[in-house]
């Protein structure tokens, strides 16, 4: 059980199950000589990639980001990559039943993100797994997965967010709302045009949170707050109450981890970004362990953190390039927890630069 106290927040990792990928398609331009030395392929040069969801619970409300797979795949996909359909055992063992779930969040819409949105009842019908949930994805997302192109249409099934559209019991997101008091998103195009990570602040005070990933972001521009019936007024009270201060300076606390203190260091791992001006002007430096991120295909797992190494499933790889840039310019100054949504192993890491300036993740 990967689990951490980020701040105000509880952190949890929910995995789905791992499914096999195409060791050249995950890693892109990347010789295998090279990435062989981090991942293991089988005789048929595929590795394994985790599906890995993340549970915060707020003490309020509990929040699942995405969904992984979920068990509606079509035979052909199933041949494919399997149907692992772990995630909802995994969280009744933790006691989490879906009528606990009061939001989700999905940062794109490929099957491996929102399979379990919703499942098949008894008669067929397609329903939420989440019956209470508020859910989310981007509004970008959905306009593209109306009319994928050939090259990837495959990913997207609409019965996953279709109905819950039609219902409105999914909201469509522009850009940078905040859905609750310290869970805001953030879009980072590359993977897909509109693909949007997930950003926690468990012990910002509300007042104090001026910097947006590089842009500094006044009162009136902060993100509105769309989780309707959300206590905003308690927490807010609790956020600006001097203990809420306190805690903000707090570190992660690891209540239970299973991963040793390593440094994973990488070749060609040079961080070639400086900061933003913006991001500078902005004097906002999270203290280690208040801020992390769900960053989901931008960085897919620990042996994708260098600039260079992206998946070649990204619709614009150049862009996920400058994103990374952009990502890394605030994540490792302000010290974030990044979350690796299919790292079957190092389901979360601090990014950082070593001495010699390579990227280095370094497991918590
Ligand atoms: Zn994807």
């Amino acid at each position: 059980m990967h689990r951490l106290t980020l701040g105000d927040f509880e952190l949890t990792i929910f995995s789905d199950g791992t499914y096999p990928l195409d060791g050249g398609a995950f890693f892109g331009v990347v010789p295998k000589i090279m990435w062989s030395r981090k991942v293991e392929a089988d005789e048929r040069n595929y590795v394994t990639a985790g599906l890995n969801s993340l549970l915060i619970r707020t003490g309020q409300q509990t929040v699942l980001v995405e969904t992984g797979m979920g068990n509606k795949l079509s035979d052909r996909m199933v041949k494919i990559y399997g149907q692992p359909a772990q995630l909802l055992t995994n969280l009744a063992a933790a006691g989490i039943s879906p009528e606990d779930i009061d939001i989700v969040i999905n940062s794109h819409l490929h099957f491996d993100h929102c399979g379990w949105n919703t499942v098949r009842d008894k008669t067929g019908k397609i329903v939420p797994t989440f019956p209470r949930a508020k859910y989310y994805a981007p509004e970008g997302e959905w306009q593209y997965a109306r009319k994928p192109s050939e090259r990837d249409a495959i990913s997207y099934i609409p019965d996953n967010y279709d109905p819950l559209v039609k219902t409105g019991q999914m909201t469509l997101l522009k850009d940078g709302e905040e859905i609750l008091p310290g869970i805001s998103v953030k879009t980072f195009p590359g993977h897909t045009a509109s693909m949007q990570a997930v950003i926690i602040r468990g012990g910002v005070c509300a007042e104090d949170e001026t910097s947006d990933v590089g842009r500094s972001t006044s009162a009136a521009e902060r993100p509105k707050n769309l989780a309707h019936g959300a206590s905003r007024g308690s927490e807010e009270k609790r956020r600006e109450a001097p203990e809420g201060r306190k805690r903000e300076h707090e570190p992660a606390s690891i209540v239970e981890e299973t991963n040793n203190e390593t440094t994973a260091s990488f070749e060609m791992a040079r961080l070639q970004a400086a900061p933003s001006d913006a991001t500078k002007e902005s004097g906002a430096s999270a203290p280690e362990g208040t801020t992390a991120c769900f960053i989901s295909d931008l960085i897919p797992t620990t042996a994708h953190i260098d600039l260079t190494w992206g998946m070649s499933f990204d619709l614009y790889p150049l862009q996920t390039i400058e994103s990374k840039k952009h990502y890394y310019a605030q994540s490792i100054p302000e010290k974030w927890l990044t979350v690796f949504t299919h790292d079957p192993k190092i389901p979360w890491a601090h990014v950082e630069k070593d001495e010699l300036g390579k990227m280095v993740a370094k497991t918590v």
